[in-house]
């Protein structure tokens, strides 16, 4: 209830909401002015004509990035529409911001129309370096996000789906080796198949799980090839559907390495838990409330269950912030075309390889002195460690080099000493 107030209190204060424009450059003068706008504005504009990729010199689309939305899938509030949307997009520009000093225009586009969402984000191409898309439901995200990223020139991200892949991704690069288990053996249960779920499963497999391993639930149980044959599952779901035989999510999580949760809250229990191979790895990460609660899920058996979940008074939080700002940092840097599946492997792999680092006193201090040592409490690194940037960045910028999507080369040492400056 408290929350619920001063959240209110925040927002409402005057002036309303929690973002405005501001200029950077000097503007004091009547030369300034002429500079700024007519008639010296000619001048970008003719270079610019004469070369698009001019606009990254002179204008702030490289450090620009559009957080659109349709307000389908809103946090865990459902479809609320276009305009209640918009506390969250402006909210996700002041994440940008603050992380890694990005840019938005947050952009509430008032259709469930999948083809006019698409024509209008792809019209705003010369505006952005890059397109967050967010809160959009599934499974029209999915095709949202395929055609935008085909269509368009710059990348087009939707972070409900990849980031909680990458992050996800990186704690169980982490938790495989800690629980001394190859990734290529784990069997792999999802609870959920939606936009998060569809999205991490493809993920895991970039990383160097089998496909052949991961069964998924929905609402209905199992996905198996019986229900795809049937017409009874949509074709993102279809990729995963297994050939076994119908079940509920006690049947698939018997005898497996590792659960995902990205459906509900309290759906596992601690039997589900007791029947998982040894020293299983649990990612509960259903938001507020997990699918089975951290104390719950440890004290179900005596090995070691390594466990993350989405909240932040839990060791492993899995939390988006510690992408989206840094991987479009990285991919803004090299005026990157896209961000592709190289880039976000290289970001899960550069957040997996930082929580094996010490960490810095300040961060431990940040989080009550609670002793922050890569094992199964600490597989990933905490949002607010300033070395995120600094790792993240650099790796997705050079994977975008790598990999063809980068517009510029730089000199990574150059760039990473930028960044830490
Ligand atoms: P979504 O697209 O709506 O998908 C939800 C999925 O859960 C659907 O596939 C749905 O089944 C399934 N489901 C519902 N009830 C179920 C049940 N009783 N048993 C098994 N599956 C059930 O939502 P989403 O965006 O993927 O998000 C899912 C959850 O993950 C939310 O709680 C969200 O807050 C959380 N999340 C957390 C993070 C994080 O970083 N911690 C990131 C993203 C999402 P049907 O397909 O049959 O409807
Ligand atoms: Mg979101």
């Amino acid at each position: 209830m408290g929350l619920d107030e001063d959240a209110l209190d925040y927002h409402r204060l005057d002036p309303p909401g929690k973002i405005e424009i501001s200029t950077t450059k000097p503007t004091n003068t009547q030369r300034d002015l002429s500079l700024a706008y007519s008639p010296g504005v000619a001048a970008p504009c003719m270079d610019i004509h004469e070369d698009e990729t001019d606009a990254y010199t002179y204008t702030a689309k490289g450090n620009l990035v559009g957080v659109v939305s349709n307000g389908s899938a809103v946090l865990g509030l459902g479809d609320i529409g276009a305009q209640a949307s918009k506390p969250v997009m402006e909210g996700k520009g002041v994440l940008f911001k603050r992380f890694a000093d990005i840019d938005v225009f947050d952009l509430e586009l008032d259709t469930d129309d999948p083809d006019r969402f698409v024509e209008a984000v792809a019209m705003m191409e010369p505006t952005f370096g890059g397109i967050n898309l967010e809160d959009i439901a599934a499974p029209e995200c999915f095709t949202i996000e395929e055609r935008l990223r085909e269509g368009m020139d710059v990348p087009v991200f939707h972070d409900d789906q990849h980031g909680t892949a990458i992050i996800s991704g990186a704690a169980l690069l982490n938790a495989a080796d800690v629980a001394g288990k190859d990734l290529e053996d784990l069997e792999i249960v999802f609870s959920g198949a939606g936009a998060s779920a569809i999205a991490t499963a493809r993920f895991y497999v970039s990383l160097g799980c089998k496909e052949a391993n991961i069964t998924m639930c929905d609402s209905s149980g199992i996905i198996t090839e019986a229900r795809a044959e049937s017409g009874d599952v949509n074709g993102y779901k279809r990729q995963f559907a297994r050939d076994t035989p119908e079940g509920g999510l006690a049947d698939a999580v018997d005898g497996a390495d590792v659960l995902v949760g990205l459906s509900v809250a309290g759906i596992v229990s601690q039997e589900m838990v007791r029947s998982m191979a040894a020293n299983p790895i649990i990612f509960a990460m259903a938001n507020p409330d997990p699918e089975i609660t951290y104390p719950d899920a440890k004290d179900a058996r005596d090995d070691s269950v390594i466990m993350a979940t989405g909240r932040s008074d839990y060791p492993n939080q899995v939390n988006n912030v510690l992408g989206f700002p840094f991987i479009f940092r990285g991919a803004l840097d090299v005026r990157a075309t896209d961000i592709n599946e190289q880039m976000k492997v290289a970001a899960a792999r550069a957040l997996a390889d930082l929580a094996r680092e010490d960490v810095p006193d300040a961060v431990v201090k940040a989080y009550g002195d609670e002793p922050l040592q890569f094992g199964p409490e600490y597989i990933i690194p905490k949002p607010v460690d300033p070395r995120v940037l600094f790792r993240v960045a650099p790796a997705v910028a050079e994977a975008a080099v790598a990999s063809g999507a980068a517009r510029v080369d730089i000199d990574l040492d150059e760039y990473e000493a930028e960044l830490e400056a």
